[in-house]
């Protein structure tokens, strides 16, 4: 289990997340909504060890990570799929893959996951050989998320999988998400895309300026007036 408490961050004197309260249940699939700048982005930054907290707490299976080099809190089974998808772009799918498990030294496991990646996105296998740059937009997302498979995380953080991807591919995402957690990951999830997210997600929350002001089973979220009105367009 996550646990997030009273967790401020500011950027100069910005405050970014003002006593954010979140929590991640093994094996659910939790979802974060909120509008362009409130603060999704910099939650994820600060748990997986990239932007530094002002202050509260972080545990992860009742240890702190708060203050922990990014290296150890992935070394725990937390890794994050980035915003913008972000592959290495003059390397190969395999070559970004092997990235992903730069950590490991189980060599006839990464060869495993590999053959585990490729199984979820039987695309990448057939572009094995291809530079990453020339990959569309919705095989270099399926990438990014591969190379965050291949940490072998317990724990795994995606940011706005969706963005700026034709919605026949969104759908491939999600169903890819679903699949990633039956097979016993757990994922917190970013999302604009609030109305895939919802229906996606056993648990919600809704961040606005910093601030956690709703949350809920995504059923409940999808059905609440307020977040009808804001966040899915009716
Ligand atoms: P989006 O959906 O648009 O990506 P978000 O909810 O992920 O938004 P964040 O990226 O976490 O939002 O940003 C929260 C606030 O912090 C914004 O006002 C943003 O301008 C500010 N911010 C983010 N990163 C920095 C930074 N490195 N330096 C200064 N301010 C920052």
């Amino acid at each position: 289990m996550l646990e997030v408490k009273d967790l401020h961050v500011s950027y100069g004197g910005i405050r970014a997340l003002r006593g954010v309260d979140i929590e991640v249940p093994d094996g659910k699939i939790v979802t974060l909504i909120g509008a362009n700048g409130a603060g999704k982005s910099t939650l994820l930054r600060t748990i997986s060890g990239l932007v530094k907290a002002e202050s509260g707490s972080i545990t992860y299976n009742g240890k702190e990570i708060l203050g922990m080099s990014i290296n150890k809190i992935l070394e725990l089974g937390i890794a994050q799929v980035p915003e913008g998808r972000r592959v290495f772009t003059n390397l190969t799918v395999l070559e970004n893959l092997r990235i992903g498990a730069y950590l490991r030294r189980d060599r006839d496991g990464i060869q495993k996951d590999i053959d585990w990646v490729y199984e979820l996105f039987p695309r990448l296998q057939e572009r094995s050989w291809q530079m990453a740059g020339t990959l569309s937009g919705g095989e270099q997302q399926m990438l990014a998320v591969g190379r965050a498979l291949m940490s072998r995380p317990k724990l795994m953080m995606m940011d706005e999988p969706s963005l700026g991807l034709a919605p026949l591919v969104v759908k491939g995402i999600f169903e890819i998400i679903r699949e990633i957690n039956r097979q016993g990951v757990t994922v917190l999830l970013i999302e604009q895309n609030a109305n895939m997210a919802l229906k996606t997600a056993d648990l919600a929350c809704v961040l606005e300026t910093g601030t956690i002001t709703l949350r809920g089973t995504g059923a409940e979220l999808l059905t609440n007036e307020a977040v009808k009105r804001a966040y899915l367009g009716e």
